[in-house]
């Protein structure tokens, strides 16, 4: 394998790495916001789902978000698709706030 190839998949290992970490910090403000405003979370799911670039495998979302060059997007798998995604910067502040 070549030494880019290498590096290429280490820097998606990292990013895939904090993926897990980011989704379950959505999952829960999700949650926490569907309990205050009784909304349904399938329909959250789904909207957040539409409209959005689904990627078969995570290496190819990660892959993606790398070449985007955008600093903070991560990798999750979709809940609702079953595929993969990347956050927006507006998920990936939701994720952040405390
Ligand atoms: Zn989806």
């Amino acid at each position: 394998m070549a030494d880019d190839d290498k590096e290429l998949l280490k820097r998606v290992a990292r990013v895939l790495r904090q993926a897990a970490d980011d989704f379950n910090a959505i999952a829960g403000e999700v949650e926490r916001r569907v309990g205050a405003n009784g909304i349904d979370a399938r329909a959250a799911m789904e909207r957040s789902c539409q409209g959005k670039r689904a990627y078969a495998t995570a290496e190819r979302a990660g892959a993606a978000a790398e070449s985007r060059n955008v600093p903070g997007l991560r990798v999750y798998e979709c809940p609702f698709c079953r595929q993969f995604h990347l956050t927006s910067r507006t998920l990936d502040a939701f994720a952040a706030r405390p």
